[in-house]
């Protein structure tokens, strides 16, 4: 998506830019990014002597896979967009391509470990059971290692 900017040749003019954009899914490491709906970008954009200084905000519901429990989630962002685009770099200046901007700042914007919910119970190692719908029969053994040890030293002593 290319923005016209041949109406902002003057240096320090700027112009107010509101846009819907569909957009692609994004690939990003191994995981897929489904961006639903559009993208919504309220822009502010200022010609400054050797770049363009783009700020503003992206709203966009992306679906992301819980990192817990593998299952797919909706999660709305919304940020604070601030790129400065310098004119040597462009390669017209009349046009300023937007995509680049929107993924750098969805990407970074996305979490390490994505979680369904701060709570979610993920799913059992050893049965794969989806733990938020229901608990399975497996009995796993969580205990402390030096508990464990406490234990051993006392079952020694008996
Ligand atoms: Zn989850
Ligand atoms: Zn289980």
């Amino acid at each position: 998506m290319d923005i016209n900017l041949s109406d902002l040749k003057e240096i320090g003019g700027r112009k107010n830019v509101s846009l819907e954009l569909k957009f692609h899914n994004l690939e990003f490491v191994d995981r897929e990014i489904e961006i639903k709906d559009k993208v919504q970008l309220e822009l502010e954009i200022y010609n400054t002597e050797d770049s363009f200084l783009v700020q503003g905000t992206l709203e966009a519901e992306l679906i992301l896979s819980c990192s817990r429990c593998l299952q797919k989630y909706s999660s709305t962002i919304k940020l604070d967009i601030s790129e400065d685009v310098m004119k040597s770099e462009m390669e017209d200046e009349e046009e300023l391509y937007l995509d680049d901007i929107i993924v750098d700042n969805i990407i970074l914007s996305l979490p390490m470990k994505p979680l369904c919910s701060e709570d979610c119970k993920g799913i059992c190692p050893q049965c794969g059971q989806d733990l938020n719908e229901g608990e399975c029969d497996c009995e796993i053994e969580t205990v402390d290692p030096r508990l464990a040890k406490l234990k051993e030293f006392y079952n020694d002593q008996e």
